[in-house]
């Protein structure tokens, strides 16, 4: 049970892992790659970003009532891995 924002009342969800979705080709980053490497071969030297050391977990929840699907995390970062069991 969840709470559903298009029947906006608590229904019966189920529960995925939600899919990465394909980089998007007009976005800042890879407009700016575009123009670093335009005329040259070869790749440009990455920024160097610090490194979190632990990936936020976010599920996918489906309303069996209406088919909407809300991507959902679960508390904040953390080492634990999701499972989902079937
Ligand atoms: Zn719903």
């Amino acid at each position: 049970m969840a709470y559903c924002p298009k029947c906006n009342k608590h229904t019966g969800h189920m529960v995925r892992m939600p899919s990465k979705g394909a980089a998007r080709s007009m976005s800042k980053m890879t407009r700016r790659h575009n123009r670093a490497t335009a005329g040259f071969v070869g790749s440009v030297e990455p920024r160097i970003h610090p490194k979190k050391l632990s990936k936020r977990q976010v599920i996918l929840l489906e309303c069996k009532v209406c088919k909407y699907k809300v991507e959902r995390q679960i508390g904040g970062r953390s080492k634990k891995k999701v499972e989902i069991k079937v």
